[in-house]
């Protein structure tokens, strides 16, 4: 089983793009796709958002669940059962079953 890491290497003329290689087989240089001429590995990552879509997620996961408490684990109920604008219940509300 391979585990792949996503390499940056920043073209001179072309900027920064991505290199899918197994972990530990990037060098400190990479053919830039678009030039041909040698781009080099880029260990910071500017371009978070693009590049590593799975780590920001799993931070804004780590963030959420953190930072915002059970405010909407309950749906009030009452919103549910007021009559519509017409003066009568909400026929699809009518299909569910009863508590
Ligand atoms: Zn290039």
């Amino acid at each position: 089983m391979h585990r792949v890491a996503t390499y940056q290497f920043r073209c001179a003329e072309d900027g920064v793009f991505d290199v899918s290689l197994p972990m530990g087989t990037a060098g400190p240089q990479w053919r830039c796709p678009v030039c041909g001429s040698d781009a080099v590995r880029v260990f910071s990552a500017p371009m978070l958002s693009r590049t590593s879509r799975a780590l920001v997620a799993a931070i804004d996961r780590a963030e959420k669940t953190r930072d915002e408490p059970d405010v909407v684990s309950a749906v009030p109920p009452r919103s549910a059962r007021t009559l519509g604008p017409m003066g009568a219940p909400n026929p699809a509300l009518r299909r569910l079953p009863r508590p």
